[in-house]
């Protein structure tokens, strides 16, 4: 079994599905949608932030680098900065260890099943009375199909609690149903409805993800659908029109849709990881732009729609 590296267990969250929950985020997605608001789960490897404004320049890391990763800048206006080659880096992490100022950090960390039972059921009683639980979100869980289904068993079994999965479908169906026993809420990311944006950019098959959306529809399993609305790459007319068409058949079907709109927090997060963000310098989404795309959902009879998520900021 797969076994993934968790990235937070976020407590009282409260935009990864009803109620009060705590989230999962797994590390690992097998798609790299170049706007990521989570970068630190698309790879399921280990990985460190480096946080330069901590470094001292001590040269600790330097030092205990076994691939010659690291090095001090002796050119003259650079002299003294810290240097480094991730194409030799062998994530051996002995530089977040030999850092005593907290200039590098691990992302993610190697936890056990019953330890995430643990601190995920740890709010039990605040679940229970604002119709919350726990949500398995990353990254995809799906990447890690068997560790997720054991999880859901074991969160709905054993623990009794509301089991809701964030994941863009992407696998096969057949490691989707056996999820449909222990999971309450799917909560399904559509990134484009052009099957060409899918495959070279984002890097996944629609046809399958909507195949399997169908099939969760037709098991009459609650189904959300999150549409992340992206600058360039799915806000035109058409783009807007094909998501109105495909979830209109399904209106009296879907639970909810919620729409997200571009942001760029996670900007700060590309520069700690050392990789390049594709979206710097583009602005934020105002909420009122993705109104023509709720008004339009609406007419089309779709139930909840949110901006921002079920407990978002402007639930309409
Ligand atoms: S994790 Fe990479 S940079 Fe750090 S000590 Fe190991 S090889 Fe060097
Ligand atoms: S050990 Fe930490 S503070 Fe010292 S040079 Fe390396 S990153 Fe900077």
């Amino acid at each position: 079994m797969l076994i993934p590296l968790i990235t937070e267990i976020q407590r009282f969250s409260l935009q990864d599905g009803p109620g009060i929950r705590t989230t999962i985020f797994f590390k690992g997605c097998p798609l790299h949608c170049p706007w990521c608001h989570n970068p630190e789960t698309l790879s399921r490897e280990n990985e460190f932030y480096i946080y330069a404004s901590k470094c001292t320049a001590c040269g600790q890391c330097v030092k205990n680098c076994p691939s010659g990763a690291l090095k001090l800048d002796s050119t003259p206006n650079r002299k003294g900065l810290l240097t480094f080659n991730q194409s030799k880096c062998i994530l051996c992490m002995k530089c977040v260890d030999a850092c005593l100022f907290g200039a590098r950090e691990i992302v993610g960390k190697s936890l056990d099943m019953d330890s995430i039972v643990r601190e995920a059921v740890s709010d039990k009683l605040f679940y229970k009375h604002s119709g919350g639980g726990v949500t398995l979100s990353g990254g995809d869980p799906l990447f890690f199909p068997e560790f997720t289904l054991e999880l859901a068993r074991v969160l709905k079994t054993e623990e009794n609690v509301h089991v809701a999965i964030e994941t863009s479908c992407f696998p096969k169906w057949d490691k989707i149903e056996p999820l449909l026993e222990f999971v309450d809420l799917f909560i399904v990311d559509i990134k484009s409805m052009d099957p060409e944006k899918y495959k070279y950019v984002i890097g996944g098959s629609l046809t399958e993800i909507l195949s399997n959306i169908e099939r969760l529809i037709n098991s009459k399993a609650a189904v959300r659908i999150h549409l992340p609305i992206i600058p360039g790459f799915n806000d035109s007319a058409t783009d807007i029109q094909s998501y109105v068409d495909y979830l209109g058949q399904f209106a009296d079907k879907l639970s909810g849709v919620d729409i997200l709109p571009f942001h760029s927090y996670a900007a700060g997060k590309y520069v700690q990881l050392n990789r390049e963000y594709r979206y710097k310098g583009i602005n934020d989404l105002p909420g009122q732009q993705v109104m023509p795309l709720v008004n339009a959902l609406k007419e089309k009879g779709l139930r909840q729609v949110t901006v921002g998520g079920i407990t978002g900021t402007a639930s309409t």
